[in-house]
């Protein structure tokens, strides 16, 4: 019956953004009894939730997109090199009603908590409506960038007009024309919300506390004939994004960084800027991630881009990153984001200097003065890979709590296990390959790997995995060591585990979140432990064997 929940399935899959739905294609393809469970009112995951004007992808649409069917491929024609977020919503649902997927999902249900039996090899989950079940695999497919965390700041209650953080925009229009609004944050979010709304609002106010580099995204309609080239072309473009580190089209420039001259590095740049996406950040000399002599140079380039766009020398200053070089955290892709602040209704505020103090009725207050506001929007961030699985309170084997074992920062077993919760699979986990790369060329990588895992178990008839503690401790040290070769290791970014509104996560110890080594290095890897019989895990079938005697009893 449609809606409708047993008690017990194989698999309960949590999640309905662009991991879960592909998941659980992989999962009924094999015929597994599974379930998709999602707290939303509807699948997409980030793109069913961030509606924010200027939401789209940062990577090329076409490599973004599933690449498991060639009848998908073919049927699909992405409008925009870079495709905005209700276009990105329209896909997800074509290919779960394509694929007949929603009849595994079920809506508005929110699991609360999840506690591994060992008697039986199964978890018991619990829904926010009360409700049990039980499942022997969990898989928490619930996405890196989910968990919102607004500011703390007094009296935000008061506020008067409306006020919203970015992941929450209303899904009904929200009148902007004649309306003053403020924007706290300048991530990437705040770089496409900024560029779309410039021109659209009475008065734009961004409080700004750190600028973040950010390129240009030279975003462009895609025609019929360019489509069916792609279309042509699908097998080499994933292909290329097998290839190279971040799971892109992208290659990097193979010419040592200090073997070519200045005036080679500089036209290399100059055709990288002019370029669409991430090619900037991942077509260029490697060393930029690496070598600080390097990256400073690259990141003066970037600054004088942005003196050359930015009217006025002061705001073009405070634009310009001074604590950390370009590329150090996921490049921000922007389109108008420094020209808007050349327009007489856009305001640049620096609350390094001028600290907001609180919210009031009207609007904002910093050390200086007061900000009338019709709108605010809270453009401040998340509670960046482990905030979805600490907010499910997930007890392993022995009733030890994941969230205690993650407080200092994950340790993963190729991060899609942990020791001490068997059965528990995150195919885009804290140090998988996912997070530092295009999501869904790891998405597949990762649910990949673990439907490789539940065939080994069925085929043998084990009925619980566990990855060793010392296969564990392996695994988060190479994670370790890949970040100490990395300029980004010193950024305050969410890929080090930096959140002001978190307490405990303001600063100070990096949590080791990302695998940094690329996506080839993470494929080797993972396959390697697969073809060793996926060594590392302790497997039983402990909870087979006991059925059947059981049975033989009666
Ligand atoms: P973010 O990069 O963490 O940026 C948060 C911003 O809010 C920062 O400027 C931060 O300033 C500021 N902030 C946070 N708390 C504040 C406070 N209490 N007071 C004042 N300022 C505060 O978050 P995001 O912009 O949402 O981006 C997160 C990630 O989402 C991106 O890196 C990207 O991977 C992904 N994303 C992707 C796309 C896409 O193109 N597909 C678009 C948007 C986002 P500080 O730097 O000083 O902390």
């Amino acid at each position: 019956m449609a809606g409708e929940i047993k008690s017990h399935y194989e698999v309960v899959v949590v999640g309905a953004g662009v991991s879960g739905i592909y998941q659980i294609k992989r999962l009924a393809d094999l015929g597994v009894d599974a379930l998709v469970l999602d707290a939303a009112p509807d699948l997409g995951g980030t793109w069913y939730w961030n509606r924010y004007p200027g939401a789209r992808f940062d990577s090329e649409s076409y490599t973004y997109g599933y690449s498991f069917s060639k009848e998908l491929l073919d049927e699909w024609h992405w409008k925009e090199r870079f495709s905005s977020q209700p276009e990105n919503l329209r896909y997800l649902n074509y290919v779960a009603d394509k694929f007949d997927l929603r009849k595994y999902m079920r809506f508005n249900r929110k699991v609360e908590a999840a506690a591994f039996e060992e008697a039986g090899h199964l978890w018991r989950l619990r829904l926010d409506d009360g409700r049990e079940l039980t499942c022997r695999f969990l898989i928490l497919a619930v996405g890196l960038l989910s968990i919102p965390t607004p500011p703390r700041l007094e009296g935000m209650e008061t506020f008067k007009g409306r006020s919203f953080h970015t992941f929450y925009w209303p899904h009904e229009p929200v009148e902007l024309s004649g309306k003053k609004v403020g924007i706290i944050g300048t991530g990437a979010t705040a770089i496409q919300v900024i560029g779309e709304i410039a021109d659209k609002v009475d008065e734009l106010t961004v409080f700004q506390r750190r600028p973040n580099w950010s390129a240009p995204l030279n975003n462009s309609p895609i025609s019929d004939e360019e489509m069916a080239d792609i279309r042509s072309r699908y097998d080499e473009i994933f292909a290329a994004c097998r290839r190279t580190p971040g799971g892109f089209e992208h290659e990097p420039d193979r010419r040592g960084f200090h073997e070519a001259t200045r005036e080679e590095r500089i036209a290399l740049w100059d055709k990288l800027y002019d370029e669409p996406g991430f090619g900037i950040w991942l077509s260029n000399f490697r060393e930029i991630f690496t070598d600080e002599a390097a990256n400073a140079e690259f990141s003066a380039y970037i600054a004088d881009r942005i003196r050359k766009r930015v009217k006025d020398p002061l705001t073009a200053d405070k634009l310009i990153p001074r604590d950390h070089g370009f590329g150090v955290q996921r490049v921000p892709l922007e389109t108008n984001y420094l020209e808007a602040y050349n327009r007489d209704n856009v305001h640049l505020v620096d609350i390094s200097e001028t600290p907001i103090l609180r919210v009031t009725e009207t609007g904002l207050r910093t050390s200086v003065r007061d900000y009338e506001l019709d709108i605010i929007v809270y453009s401040t961030g998340f509670d960046a890979i482990t905030g979805a699985f600490d907010a499910i309170d997930i007890t392993g084997a022995g009733g030890v709590k994941l969230a205690d074992e993650w407080r200092e920062g994950p340790s993963t077993f190729l991060g899609m296990m942990a020791h001490g919760f068997p059965n528990l699979l995150m195919p885009t986990g804290p140090q998988s390959g996912s997070a530092s790369t295009n999501f869904p060329r790891g998405i597949e990588n990762g649910v990949g790997w673990c439907m490789g895992l539940l065939g080994h178990m069925r085929d043998r008839g084990y009925t619980r995995a566990e990855p060793t503690v010392e296969a564990q401790a392996r695994w988060t040290a190479h994670v370790t060591k890949m970040y100490a070769i990395m300029l980004m290791r010193k950024a305050k970014s969410w890929f080090t585990g930096y959140n002001s509104n978190i307490p405990g996560h303001e600063h100070g110890k990096t949590r080791y979140l990302v695998y940094n080594g690329g996506t080839p290095k993470y494929v080797a890897a993972i396959t390697e432990v697969a073809d060793k019989g996926y060594e590392g895990i302790v497997f039983d079938a402990g909870a087979r064997v006991a059925a059947r005697s059981a049975a033989a009893a009666e």
